[in-house]
């Protein structure tokens, strides 16, 4: 039970973290100059910001395509942005963008750095 509340904890604060365009990406670390690069982890490439690396990031694109589809089935239009996803406030599709963070850094569901 208390892993439960723990998880929903960490779904709360990612979520939250998004919302408030203080993700823990490259592009937020640098501007508050806790990074030196602001490109992105993965690609190294594109600027790290949270919708390349939710939506955009030629690394992860077999999850992207997989998400996008998903938020389609639960009625969202493409193509979409984070503001766009967060801003219809539904838990499912909220769940669903943490799994999507959770999947493409596994192991660190309650400190996603990016
Ligand atoms: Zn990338």
């Amino acid at each position: 039970m208390a892993q439960r509340k723990s998880h929903k904890k960490h779904v709360y604060t990612q979520i939250a973290r998004l919302t408030c365009n203080h993700g823990r990406f490259r592009a937020h670390l640098n501007k508050i100059k806790l990074s030196e690069d602001d490109r992105c982890t993965y690609c190294k490439k594109e600027r790290g910001d949270t919708n390349h690396i939710i939506f955009g990031c030629e690394v992860h694109k077999d999850k992207i395509d997989i998400l996008l589809k998903d938020l389609q089935i639960m009625q969202l239009a493409l193509p979409v942005n984070v503001n766009y996803v967060l801003a219809q406030d539904q838990k499912d599709i909220n769940c669903r963008l943490y799994k999507h963070l959770a999947s493409i850094s596994p192991g660190s569901e309650g400190h996603l750095q990016l």
